[in-house]
Order: structure tokens, then C-alpha cells, then sequence
């Protein structure tokens, strides 16, 4: 099969195994009894995935909750699923948050595996074993780590997705390239000149592998998110502002994108990049290069108040009670993580920052 590759992830709770292609999951999940938690819109376009014993569930940003992790526990046990049962999870990043968790929990853990159907998903969040639950207006703020046995990403998938959601899973994919510090962010580069990589399956297969070993060297190294692997939370301190002060229209791989212009606009202001920074431009000019051909997004952008911008920036996880923390570039165009004092003055920056975006 063209275009498919397999390796495996070693975690502290176990190794686990990624498989890719084209058209490996359909006949995975016909000849599995497994229970399915799936993303609802799912079986309209794979009648394949329709099931009298699957979990159908809405890939809602606002769904992300503890009540949707207690409303899948009860469905688990209505289907009498046992400790010894698995599930396979099917759909985005919301589904795969909810799925983690419920089945990190549900009688103490159980076997799954999870199918990416969304560019995001297959690109950077199946790998990793994290689970995010947005709690009142937190986002992302329990979780846990529950990797799966096995992911199955079928670039089959991606011939329902959207440009706009194609774009949502290569700004996650240039973010974790541009993280790395080997050569991935020129390779990446080259197969964005190189082929159509929202249109064309055979060729976006070479940016997920790229991704996932890039991503593969963070996790390995760091599984907890405490040294390098925090530099993936690159343009998440304000893309998370940005997708709550939009009340989620403006989804998540977007705002990362937009995020990571953000943050090298702050970036410059705190003095640690300035704009002859040759590899940062050249993220710069690929971002507004992809973000250009979302529908809609300047509009969005305009209908969002300044001041929820900074409300959603000040509550995010990751600062602290005295600073806020940032991943920066620095003069050569690196991430580092900057941490600068929550005072006054900062507003003024931060509100530049989000008016570069
Ligand atoms: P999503 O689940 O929000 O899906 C986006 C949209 O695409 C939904 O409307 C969904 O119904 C639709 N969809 C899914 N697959 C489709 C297909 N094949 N064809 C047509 N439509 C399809 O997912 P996302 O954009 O992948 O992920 C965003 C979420 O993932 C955010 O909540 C983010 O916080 C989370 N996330 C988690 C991690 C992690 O490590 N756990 C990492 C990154 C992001
Ligand atoms: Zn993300």
C-alpha cells in the first residue's frame, strides 16, 4: 500500500502502536465486536460506521465535559461493557478527549483504540496519551494520560474534511515541525511546495509521518508535559483566548495558527526576536499563506471584544500566579518558554499581540 508506515510510541504505562494508510480501518472496525464511541456526523458519510451498539456523540466543543464523561460511563454499562472489553474511539480531537478519559475511568480503565477521521487528529493529538476536559469556562483543564493500544490513521478520512479543516490540522503540523530543533521544519516546508496538501491524500501521508516521528522525540523524551514537550503548547496560550473569546466559532487548529503569529508579535515587543528573523518569517509568510484561505475568518476575527481576548488569556493553565507564560521565539527564531510579570503595562503588548493576528 502506498504511503503507509508503522511504528510504535513507548510510554511509562506501555507501548503502543501506530499504524497508517489508506482504507485500514474499515475493515478493522467490521470485523471487530468492539464497542464504537463515534463522532454522530460520522456514519452520514461511512454508513460502515453505523451500529446498533455504537456511542454516538457530538463533537462539540461545549460537549468536552465532565457530564459527557458520566453520560458515556452509564451508555458503556447500559451495553454491558466489561473490564475486559474494548472500545475503539472514531472522530477528532474532541472525541478522542472525551474517549481518553472515559476509558482511563470507566472500572478503573479499559482497552481502546482510537481512529482519527480529522487532520488535526491524525497529525499531532493521537499520539501522546492525553486527555483534555474543559470545565465552566476552563478549557483544557483535567485530564489525564491514557494512550491507547492502537491508532489507526486512514488518510481516507480526510476526503469529507473541509479546506478550513485541512488548514486546522497542517497549522498543529507546522507547529510541532517548527518546534523541532532538526532540519523538520524545512522538510515540511518542501512537501508544502511540493504537492497539494489540501486536496491531495498520497501527498498529506507524507506530512502526518513527518509529524508523528517529530512529535514521537517530544513524548518520548518528556511524556509529562515538564521539559521539551511543553514547547508543543507553541501558539495554545493565545489560540485557547482566541477560541473562548470567539465562543468556539473560531475552532482550534485556527487559532493555534493565528496564536502563533501572536506570539512572535509579543515576542518582539519583549525585545527576544526582531523581524530579520529568516526561519520565523518564513513561518510567518506559511501561516498567513494558509490561514488567508479560511472563509470568513477576518470577519470572525472583528466581532471578538478586545477585553474577553485578555480575560481568556489571563485564566489559561499554564501561567502562574506571578507570571505569565509564553512560548516565545527567540533571536534565532528558536521557541523558548518566557515568562514575564503579570503587571499593568503587559496589557498594552498583549492587546498588540492579538490586534498582528
Ligand atoms: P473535532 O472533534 O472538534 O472535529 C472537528 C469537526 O470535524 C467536527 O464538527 C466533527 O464533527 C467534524 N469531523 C470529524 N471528522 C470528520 C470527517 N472525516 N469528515 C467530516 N467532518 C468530520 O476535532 P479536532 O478539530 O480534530 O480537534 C479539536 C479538539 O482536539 C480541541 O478540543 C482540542 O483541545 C483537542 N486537542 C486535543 C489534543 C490531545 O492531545 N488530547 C491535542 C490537540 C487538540
Ligand atoms: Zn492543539
Amino acid at each position: 500500500m502506498s504511503g503507509s508506515f508503522e511504528f510504535d510510541i513507548h510510554s511509562s504505562a506501555k507501548s503502543y502502536h501506530v499504524l497508517a494508510g489508506t482504507g485500514i480501518v474499515r475493515p478493522h472496525v467490521e470485523g471487530s465486536r468492539a464497542i464504537l464511541i463515534c463522532d454522530e456526523v460520522l456514519p452520514t458519510y461511512y454508513p460502515w460506521l453505523e451500529r446498533e451498539a455504537s456511542i454516538l456523540i457530538q463533537a462539540r466543543e461545549e460537549f468536552k465535559t465532565l457530564d459527557t464523561i458520566g453520560v458515556l460511563i452509564e451508555q458503556l454499562r447500559k451495553r454491558g461493557t466489561t473490564r475486559s472489553a474494548r472500545v475503539i474511539a472514531v472522530g477528532g480531537g474532541i472525541i478522542q478527549d472525551v474517549a481518553t478519559f472515559a476509558a482511563s475511568c470507566y472500572m478503573r480503565g479499559i482497552g481502546w483504540d482510537y481512529v482519527p477521521t480529522t487532520l488535526l487528529g491524525m497529525v499531532d493529538s493521537c499520539v501522546g496519551g492525553k486527555s483534555s476536559i474543559n470545565v465552566g469556562s476552563y478549557k483544557n483543564i483535567a485530564g489525564n494520560f491514557y494512550p491507547p493500544d492502537t491508532i489507526w490513521v486512514d488518510t481516507d478520512f480526510c476526503s469529507t474534511l473541509s479546506s478550513a479543516q485541512m488548514i486546522e490540522g497542517l497549522c498543529e503540523a507546522v507547529k510541532i515541525c517548527y518546534a523541532s530543533t532538526d532540519n523538520a521544519f524545512d522538510r515540511y516546508l518542501a512537501l508544502a511546495d511540493a504537492g497539494d496538501l489540501l486536496r491531495d491524500p498520497a501527498h498529506v501521508v507524507k506530512v502526518i509521518a513527518l509529524t508523528l516521528a517529530t512529535k514521537k522525540v517530544f513524548i518520548e523524551e518528556d511524556e509529562f508535559d515538564t521539559g521539551i514537550r511543553l514547547l508543543l503548547n507553541f501558539g495554545h496560550t493565545f489560540g485557547h483566548a482566541l477560541e473562548g473569546a470567539s465562543g468556539y466559532r473560531i475552532s482550534h487548529g485556527i487559532a493555534v495558527g493565528l496564536g502563533m503569529l501572536a506570539s512572535f508579535s509579543f515576542s518582539e515587543a519583549q525585545g527576544l526576536v526582531d523581524r530579520s528573523c529568516a526561519r520565523a518569517s518564513k513561518l510567518r509568510a506559511h501561516l498567513r499563506w494558509l490561514l488567508a484561505q479560511v472563509p470568513g475568518l477576518d470577519a470572525e476575527l472583528a466581532r471578538i471584544p478586545a477585553d474577553d481576548l485578555l480575560r481568556h488569556f489571563d485564566s489559561d493553565k499554564k501561567h502562574t500566579a506571578e507570571h505569565y507564560v509564553v512560548i516565545a521565539y527567540d533571536a534565532d527564531g528558536a521557541l523558548v518558554r518566557h515568562l514575564t510579570p503579570r503587571t499593568a503595562a503587559i496589557e498594552r503588548t498583549l492587546h498588540h499581540a492579538f490586534a498582528a493576528m
